[in-house]
């Protein structure tokens, strides 16, 4: 039972100030509605932080990767277009 307490809690917690005064983050200006979704962003009330609910850790590599995936992408398009 408390194991499974203690798990509820972590999911849920801030990682690093421990408030449960956590919310999903709905829209970033990197990943618009759909990046924060994917990454389960979530930013603490109490001291700001943000991180993915799932892993408990900072997005901030998922969020590089991302937007130069992103960006990637529409130079690729671009390009494409140019070139066509
Ligand atoms: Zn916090």
């Amino acid at each position: 039972m408390s194991d499974q307490l203690d798990e509820f809690n972590n999911e849920n917690g801030c990682p690093i100030c421990n408030s449960p005064l956590v919310s999903p983050v709905k829209y970033t200006w990197w990943g618009g509605l759909i990046g924060p979704k994917l990454f389960h962003h979530t930013k603490c009330e109490a001291c700001g932080y943000r991180f993915n609910s799932k892993t408990r850790k900072s997005n901030t590599t998922a969020i590089v990767i991302y937007s130069l995936v992103l960006f990637a992408i529409a130079f690729a398009l671009m390009f494409y277009i140019k070139t066509a």
